[in-house]
């Protein structure tokens, strides 16, 4: 058997540990040193790739050039009040770019599951904006470059699985029959957008997937929206390649946010994508970190999904479970099924 298979291709760069937007703020280094810790700890076997360095070109696929260039220059200070710019902040960009593209782009020549951990993360960034500690939008350009380098990749289905709503991916792609972009995230906090009746305009009508759960939403209720809406959505899409924004702020133990979603049920999400991608996208599938600000459960999921994709994964026994007694939030659910079904086959 070739060795090289049994390891997981994790996209990582020792500058995704370097930058800490201010004193206290949540998004810190040591979610990187975390998710690697972990890694080690539960003996997941994985290759590091060295990314390589983004280019302005990259960006332009998605980024206006006023955005790009303002993220050059901005130089030391508030780009907005969540979000701090150093005068290396540029360069930190494109390497957290580079290895967004470099993992999905092996996704798809190597058919096989890849990881990144870049940072700064990507999903706030719109065209021709910055927000909640996002410059430039990793996945979405990502997407865009496999597009752009494959013949055999038109169609791009970008799942986010983060607790906030991915309000720049989904403003980018809103209009763009190309590119699925299906999100679940907690209704009523930051960025306020992703209602379940923002479904995309024109041409891209139907092909923006908001579900918006309420707080405490926990396992059962992912569990049924992924089979009932979200497995069902992927498969009349029928991606050519997928990327999965992997934040991990849904998780119970987050300080941040409410969903509630246990590392068991998170795992039961990322081992879903990556069966589905298996049997359906010729196991194309990567997933990019986004947010995520309780470092050990952050580490706990990453280190869980990629046991999960190895030919033979390993006993993994997670810390953080849910031990509350839920059931599915069945009214939400029969919501995004009214609303999907005017698309969809559900
Ligand atoms: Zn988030």
């Amino acid at each position: 058997m070739d060795q090289s298979a049994s390891k997981v291709p994790l996209y990582y760069h020792p500058d995704y540990e370097r930058m800490t937007q201010t004193p206290g703020h949540p998004e810190s280094p040591d979610r990187v040193t975390s998710i690697l810790a972990a890694l080690r700890k539960a003996a997941v076997p994985y290759d590091v790739r060295d990314p390589v360095e983004a280019t302005a070109e990259d960006m332009l696929l998605v980024h206006d050039r006023k955005h790009v260039d303002l993220v050059r220059d901005f130089g030391l200070g508030f780009m907005d009040p969540d979000t701090f710019h150093y005068d290396y902040t540029y360069g930190l960009c494109l390497r957290a770019l580079g290895g967004a593209i470099g993992a999905a782009k092996e996704a798809v020549t190597e058919r096989r599951a890849t990881f990144a951990l870049p940072r700064p993360p990507g999903h706030h960034a719109g065209r021709d904006y910055n927000m909640g500690f996002c410059y430039i939008n990793n996945v979405a350009i990502a997407a865009r470059v496999l597009q752009r380098d494959f013949d055999d990749v038109k169609k791009v289905a970008i799942v986010d699985i983060d607790a906030h709503h991915g309000n720049g991916t989904n403003d980018i792609f809103y209009d763009d029959p190309s590119v699925l972009y299906i999100s679940t995230h907690q209704w009523g906090i930051f960025p306020g957008t992703g209602h379940q009746g923002e479904t995309g305009s024109g041409k891209g009508l139907g092909r923006t997937v908001n579900l918006p759960l309420i707080g405490g939403a926990g396992d059962p209720t992912f569990i049924q929206t992924y089979e009932e809406i979200i497995e069902p959505v992927l498969k009349g899409f029928s991606p050519d390649a997928i990327l999965v924004s992997l934040g991990g702020d849904s998780h119970i133990m987050d300080p941040l946010t409410g969903l509630s979603l246990s590392t068991p049920g998170y795992l039961k999400l990322t081992g879903s994508l990556f069966e589905f991608a298996r049997k359906n996208v010729s196991g194309r599938i990567s997933y990019i970190l986004e947010g995520g600000y309780h470092t050990r459960a952050l580490g706990e999921v990453f280190a869980g999904s990629m046991n999960l994709v190895l030919p033979e994964p390993l006993p993994f026994k997670p810390i953080y479970q849910d031990t509350r007694e839920s059931v599915p939030d069945a009214g939400r659910i029969r919501e995004f099924r009214e609303v999907q079904s005017a698309y969809w086959k559900i």
